[in-house]
């Protein structure tokens, strides 16, 4: 009975966390495992595919798939009946998520109730939390939170076809080459036998850490060593070790954080806060940045000054493991979401600094438009593409430096309007 009113009170508290995230975060910036970024300019305008256009292109995908090594039976068996999905094509033209605030992503991605989901999750699975740490050397609370981050810790893995999914968006053309090795990768893994219901999200990536196929043949394991690498059913051990196995991969370094919130001095030079620059922690400290709290910074090695909601909001010292959860995904709100959620499970503090509420993020045609008139005047955004990426993040801390403003690199309207 207890153990009824237990699940009945965790479903409540799934439920408003899905409604809470609209979905969205959990399939949008979230979901798509192993930098999967929608590439926010490439066929933005345009017709959107059909059935009749996706079953010619299958015909003409047909040889280059037999070519890789996918069987003609298998193949046959399990491209018939393969849907067209519009929905996915959506998915991934809307730009929404991307114009969405780092405040307003970790809202919902280190909730409250997420936290409490996920305290219950980690005491349910200590055990093999445990064994995968010890086996991986990735502290249990990082793969729980990937795991709380791509399905919810478990419950909310996408019901979408995988093959569905990934035919339309590489018949679909924007970035159709990097969607077919998928297919063909997912192609493999049902003539393999390895899956029976091969169910994700949009991007298709499937099972607890929304793993793409790819990734599944180069990274699964059969932790629990039933001779399956199985990411997709109920218990969540494959998986979870799985993607231990894979941040193993990238380079975790267990013991050091992804990154510590700090606070900077009166008068801190913007132009140090990049990726770009890593120093020795003596040396951040002697340049006067404490921890959050005010005591001396850790060392755990050369790191980094991220002030990813620029210069009024948060601010933290990155090691290189904020660089592994990265291959997860680039965007700075999931790498933070993750590492803020770990530390929460682990019974750390969360994020202490406010955010620059008032401030709303850019559309795609504004920051398309802030690199087109950064370029305009003298500063290299390394492209017009809506991407606020390193070099436009450059380009602008030249800007604010050269108008005398706080150079943190933010793209804010404020700047926009000084270009304009
Ligand atoms: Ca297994």
């Amino acid at each position: 009975m207890r153990g009824a009113r237990l699940f009945e009170k965790s479903c409540k508290i799934l439920r408003r966390i899905l409604v809470a995230l609209g979905a969205s975060v959990v399939l949008g910036l979230s979901a798509p495992a192993q930098t999967i970024l929608p590439d926010p300019v490439a066929g933005m305008e345009g017709e959107m595919g059909s059935q009749a256009g996706l079953d010619a292109w299958i015909e003409g995908f047909r040889p280059r798939a037999l070519a890789a090594g996918v069987s003609a039976a298998a193949f046959d068996a399990a491209m018939r009946g393969v849907e067209f999905n519009s929905k996915v094509v959506e998915r991934d033209r809307n730009q929404n998520e991307f114009s969405k605030t780092i405040w307003d992503y970790l809202d919902t991605a280190v909730s409250e109730d997420r936290v409490a989901l996920g305290l219950k999750a980690l005491e349910r699975n200590r055990a093999l939390l445990d064994r995968i740490e010890a086996e991986f050397g990735v502290e249990k609370e990082v793969v729980a939170a990937v795991w709380g981050l791509e399905s919810a810790f478990g419950t909310y893995r996408g019901d979408l076809s995988v093959l569905g999914s990934l035919a339309t968006l590489a018949y679909e053309g924007r970035r159709g080459a990097f969607f077919e090795a998928e297919l063909i990768a997912a192609l493999r893994i049902v003539e393999g036998g390895h899956v029976e219901r091969f169910a994700g999200s949009w991007a298709g990536a499937s099972g607890h850490t929304q793993f793409m196929p790819s990734s599944w043949e180069k990274f699964a394991v059969d932790f629990d060593g039933d001779g399956k690498r199985n990411l997709w059913g109920e218990d969540p051990g494959d998986a979870l070790a799985s993607t231990a196995n894979y941040l193993r991969h990238w380079g975790w370094t267990k013991g050091q954080p992804w990154g510590v919130e700090v606070r900077l001095p009166e008068g801190f030079d913007h132009d140090q806060t990049t990726e770009r620059v890593v120093k020795p922690v003596s040396e951040w400290q002697a340049m006067g940045v404490r921890t959050v709290f005010g005591a001396d910074l850790p060392d755990h090695g050369p790191g980094s000054i991220l002030l990813p909601g620029g210069h009024r909001g948060a601010a933290f010292l990155i090691w290189p493991n904020f660089q592994v959860i990265e291959k997860y995904n680039t965007a700075d709100a999931y790498v933070l979401a993750i590492g803020s959620l770990a530390d929460r499970l682990a019974g750390r503090a969360g994020i202490q600094s406010g955010w620059p509420r008032e401030l709303r993020a850019l559309t795609l045609e504004e920051r398309r438009e802030l690199q087109d008139r950064l370029g305009g005047a003298g500063f290299d955004p390394g492209g017009v593409d809506g991407r606020m990426g390193p070099k436009t993040v450059a380009a602008v801390k030249a800007f604010q430096k050269a108008r005398g403003l706080v150079p943190d690199g933010y793209p804010s309207l404020e700047v926009l309007e000084l270009l304009r």
